[in-house]
């Protein structure tokens, strides 16, 4: 059966960056499982996916408003140190979920000064354009119970 609406597709997938270099791959562990038309995947990819079949293949570009979005300048902001009061030792890379009034957000560590951290909430591979080479595994009818739910229940990330 095609791709197409309430489906749950199982891929294969290597996402590489403009270089070249390997960001994510499935290859060697289960497929990625999603529900079709439901946003569980980024929107650029589910757009060319719809109307493929099991066996196919394809390659993706996907520029960064089809992906994870630009980088907002606003999500880098410098805060206090003593905001990290408790955490011993702060340094670059350093991931934490951080409280704000949208909702928890999940921020990275870019910077550290003796009194302030510079925190980056922008998704890491927003602004970025990405490169998929995907298979497609399975095809198959979403049961009434995923399509409610609005995600798959097989692999991992069942629930
Ligand atoms: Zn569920």
């Amino acid at each position: 059966m095609q791709v197409s609406e309430k489906c749950i597709v199982s891929i294969h997938y290597t996402l590489t960056d403009k270089e070249g270099d390997v960001l994510d791959s499935s290859e060697g562990k289960e497929p990625l499982h999603y529900l079709h038309g439901a946003s569980n995947i980024i929107p650029g990819l589910e757009k060319e996916l719809a109307g493929k079949s099991t066996g196919d293949q394809l390659n993706v570009v996907v520029s960064p408003t089809d992906g994870y979005g630009e980088r907002q300048e606003q999500l880098v902001q410098e805060v206090p140190r003593t905001a990290f009061d408790g955490v011993d030792h702060i340094a670059p890379g350093m991931q934490f979920e951080a409280q704000t009034e949208g909702g928890p957000m999940h921020v990275v560590v870019t910077e550290v000064t003796e009194d302030t951290v510079t925190v980056d909430g922008n998704h890491p591979l927003a602004g970025q354009e990405l490169n998929f080479e995907v298979s497609v595994e399975q095809v198959r009818e979403a049961t009434e119970e995923e399509v409610s739910h609005g995600h798959p229940h097989e692999g991992s990330s069942a629930h």
